[in-house]
């Protein structure tokens, strides 16, 4: 990069660590840096945050305002949607309107459309997709300790001699804080570590335990673990008495339904000598963290689990002190930023909920409200309920892809077809939702807007811009203050940036939340509602509280609560008495296993943006069902397979994937996929649209399901330089498309076979291809194997091939897509294309390991065996594997571990 290089320091737009990075930009290239300065990362990104420069395409991006799909001007875009609004809620009343927003926002984005609709609109249905990663971590939050504040901060975690992680694959979900706690353990190997999950996921590979406990259990696990120290005589008296209340009733509850260790391991389908293991560790050690996220807050009685958690923290008086407490991760970069501004349907604004009076007419009147929302709205289940029965007839949806993400999703999109009015503002052109939309608005996305974003230690951040927005998208907050306008609201939503709008938000949290029972115990940042426009743009990363007994010059609070002071009306801290409640199951049966949903490690939501990237695209190429050996056999499916997953709401299909890692009796499947990049492969149309009764959120990890054979009559892959002109969600076939480097990828099956495969194939590549003399068409056909092999050349450079096979076994794609960067074929690799393995016993990459670099299984197993490595370090120095991001360290130790019971063996 040359001199003219602009170096800009922002946030990684992913999950809810917060990284720092900096951003260095000359001309079109774009390098991205962990930002070694910013205190989530030290430096550190994982392989998510390394590629962002690859996902800055504008390909698919929406650039202008369209309505009824056709291109309008910003005005005639705006205009149309404040008279929608203003028409519905004419017709049928401020209730038949609903905001759907994003823990992808802005804060300063998220304070404007929180106002607009609880100010001006009046209603309070807006609700966040937050809903679904964390909801129930607020509520357990506001119940325990009088506020949804997180105690602890990240260096708790490295300070903690035992850390539990529970209901989170880390390793992948969260990889820079596994980093951080897996360095912590290299350094003082005495530190332990405990991994509570149904599944053995990559985040085990530093567990020095793991509790594979049954789903559902984890109340049972917890108030097992609350007896136990009152049993063993572990509890913190004097905390207990001066600084919380009703421990009698939450140990009286404990002791009814977990009563021994043999019960709790008999409730948790686990070993009585883990659970005994576990509970020894945590009386022992003072120092503790439990850290809890998706698998405990996605749940029917997610509420219920946190508080078990945190009763055992406030039971020992390990709270907000160095290397103790109860830590929830968050799942998206700012939840925490909506948590903050009342984006919660349930929420007023600065963590003041709607039952207090006095918060609800300061609101009122700071805001000079014209129509204060006097109740809480729906909750996102609820909400999209709400339109499918036509109580909401216009709904707004900011940043999210709800037809993909919701629970019961075919039901959610549905919905939004028959719903009156639905407008979405977006980066993106074509999303499931989009495809819903009347009116659709260009966002900008990250990179181009300023604002601010709270991370899972409510560490507030700066989103810097370092390039413009393209085409016409506008920040969120211009869009939304432009509607207010429209509909008469002027002067309350005159904004002129997001400086301002963050001096405003600041200024309410310390009116809501000032005073002498409550400073510097909650949210409330009023320390920076001066700070000017300079001081804004420098804003160096911050947690709050932020007050002015603080002062705004420092980085804020670390800790909240290690006084015992709480901020509850009695200024304690309460338990809450919590039994276990089972999943919620249907009354019909045939749905016998149980569905787990979640993240893999190289994708975020619904891939719009990580879709984009190659080397995103190569570590999971396809949806898949992880299962148990046992429960594939009883099914007569092997490895490879497509299966097909129903449940009572909707069906999908996925490869299946069999470990021994996966419980019995439970299945995993990640929740990426969605109509743009495969077909029936949105596993929220199989997902309970239950919730839990306190914070609405739903089960995402308990879903009855079956897993049969989806009888593949063929099945094969394409390769190609262009996309394939033909449609992706097609559901007569199993077609799933992925970004390639320089090529796609598309893998495909068929349940009907034909007759004439020639013919088949240059149906599925043979549109789109140009052809004249120089076009080339190789094939390789084997009929009594059920075997057909194309490519097709033009002027010498491969263009695409197509392999078709009888059975699942392919082989491998690495070494085909490579093709694609060779200007012309060498004769060697034109004799070798139609075996698919390299000329000569060269070797093959296989499916990659290392994101970072291009590192294949097979390359790595053979660098194992070969060399004799044993440790990811020696790894790191022969292949570079492993020394960017971190984030395969976990797979790299597994080829290790494989290596060395091959040779045991
Ligand atoms: Fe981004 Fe990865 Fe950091 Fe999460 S851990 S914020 S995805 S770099």
């Amino acid at each position: 990069m040359g001199e003219s290089a602009q170096t800009v320091r922002t946030i990684c737009p992913y999950c809810g660590v917060g990284c720092g990075v900096e951003v260095a930009t000359a001309g079109d290239s774009v390098i991205v840096r962990g930002d070694k300065s910013h205190p989530a990362n030290l430096g550190r990104l994982c392989s998510k945050g390394a590629a962002l420069p690859d996902t800055l395409s504008l390909d698919g991006r929406l650039l202008h305002p369209e309505v009824g799909g056709e291109r309008v001007d910003w005005d005639t875009a705006l205009d149309k949607v404040a008279g929608g609004i203003a028409g519905v809620i004419a017709r049928h009343g401020p209730e038949a309107v609903a905001f759907y927003v994003s823990g992808q926002l802005l804060t300063e984005d998220y304070y404007v459309a929180n106002k607009l609709m609880k100010g001006f609109l009046g209603s309070a249905n807006i609700d966040t997709n937050s809903r679904l990663c964390m909801s129930s971590a607020v509520a357990g939050h506001q119940r325990a300790l009088g506020a949804d504040c997180v105690p602890g901060c990240y260096e708790d975690l490295e300070l903690a001699d035992l850390v539990v992680i529970t209901g989170s694959n880390l390793a992948w979900c969260h990889p820079v804080i596994y980093q951080r706690i897996a360095r912590a353990k290299r350094e003082r190997p005495d530190m332990k570590v405990i991994v509570v999950d149904p599944r053995r996921t990559a985040t085990c590979d530093i567990a020095d335990l793991h509790l594979p406990l049954a789903p559902g259990s984890d109340v049972l696990l917890f108030n097992g673990l609350l007896n136990y120290l009152r049993r063993t005589d572990a509890l913190d008296w004097s905390f207990l008495e001066e600084h919380t209340s009703g421990f009698a009733q939450a140990l009286q509850s404990a002791r009814d339904c977990a009563g021994s260790i043999p019960a709790v391991a008999d409730g948790c389908g686990l070993p009585e000598q883990s659970v005994a293991e576990f509970f020894h560790w945590f009386a022992r050690t003072q120092k503790t963290v439990t850290l809890f996220s998706q698998g405990v807050n996605q749940s029917s009685s997610g509420v219920d689990k946190v508080n078990a958690i945190i009763n055992c923290h406030l039971a020992t008086g390990r709270i907000g002190r160095p290397g103790m407490g109860p830590f929830s991760m968050t799942g998206q970069p700012n939840a925490m930023g909506g948590r903050e501004v009342g984006g919660l349907a349930n929420q007023l604004a600065a963590h003041r909920a709607f039952d207090d009076a006095a918060a609800l007419e300061r609101v009122a009147g700071f805001w000079r409200a014209a129509d204060m929302a006097r109740k809480p709205g729906l909750k996102a289940v609820d909400l999209f309920e709400a339109v499918a029965d036509g109580r909401i007839r216009a709904v707004w949806i900011m940043a999210t892809n709800p037809a993909v993400s919701l629970p019961d999703a075919d039901r959610v999109r549905e919905a939004l077809r028959v719903c009156e009015l639905v407008i979405v503002s977006d980066c993106e052109r074509d999303t499931d939702t989009t495809a819903c939309a009347d009116i659709l608005l260009p966002a900008a996305a990250w990179g181009e807007k300023e604002g601010t974003v709270t991370n899972s230690e409510r560490r507030i951040s700066r989103q810097r811009a370092f390039r413009d927005a393209p085409g016409e998208a506008r920040p969120d907050w211009w869009i939304v203050s432009e509607v207010a306008r429209r509909l008469g609201h002027t002067e309350a939503f005159g904004y002129e940036s997001a400086a301002e709008i963050f001096r405003e938000h600041a200024a309410l949290s310390g009116l809501l939340n000032g005073g002498a029972d409550r400073t510097g115990h909650d949210f409330d940042i009023s320390a920076l509602a001066s700070i000017s426009d300079e001081e804004y743009a420098a804003l160096q990363p911050v947690q709050w509280p932020v007050t002015a007994a603080r002062g705004k010059g420092v980085r804020g609070t670390a800790r909240l609560f290690g006084d015992g002071r709480f901020p509850s009306a009695s200024g304690k801290a309460r338990f809450v008495a919590v039994r276990p409640r089972p999943p919620v199951h249907l009354p019909e049966g045939g749905f016998p296993l149980v569905l787990n949903t979640g993240r893999v490690r190289d994708h975020w939501h619904t891939l719009t943006r990580t879709g984009k990237a190659a080397r995103l695209s190569v570590h999971t190429v396809e949806p898949y069902v992880e299962m148990h050996p046992a429960d594939a056999a009883a099914r007569g499916l092997d490895e490879a397979m497509i299966a097909e997953v129903r449940s009572h709401w909707g069906c999908m299909r996925a490869r299946v994937k069999i470990t021994s890692g996966q419980r019995e009796g439970s299945v995993f499947v990640p929740m990426h996929w969605s109509d743009r990049f495969a077909a029936r492969a949105r596993v929220d149309a199989l997902v309970n649209p239950v919730t839990d009764p306190v914070s609405g959120q739903p089960e995402s990890k308990h879903t009855p399901v079956e897993v049969s054979r989806w009888q593949a009559a063929w099945y094969g892959f394409v390769l190609t330089r262009e996309p394939l002109p033909w449609d992706i969600k097609d559901d007569a076939d199993y077609r799933v498309r992925a970004r390639a480097d320089g090529a796609w990828r598309y893998e495909i099956a068929g349940s009907e076979a034909f007759d004439d495969p020639a013919l088949r194939a240059r149906a599925l590549i043979g549109r789109g291809l140009s052809e004249d003399d120089k076009d080339e068409w190789v094939e390789y056909h084997d009929a009594a194997q059920g075997r057909y092999r194309a490519a097709h050349l033009h002027g010498g450079r491969l263009e695409a091939c197509v392999f078709i096979e009888s059975r699942p076994q392919l082989p491998a794609r690495e070494w085909l897509l490579a093709l694609f960067a060779e200007q012309s074929l060498d004769e060697s690799s034109r004799m070798a294309l139609l075996s698919g393995r390299p000329p000569g016993g060269q070797g093959d990459a296989g499916r990659i390991i290392c994101s970072c670099f291009g590192v294949g299984l097979n390359t790595l197993r053979e660098a194992i065996a070969n060399e004799g490595l044993t440790t990811p370090e020696a790894i790191g120095a022969a292949l570079r594997a492993g020394t960017n991001c971190g984030s395969c360290i976990p797979e790299l130790k597994t080829l290790i571990a494989e290596c060395k019971d091959q040779n045991a063996a």
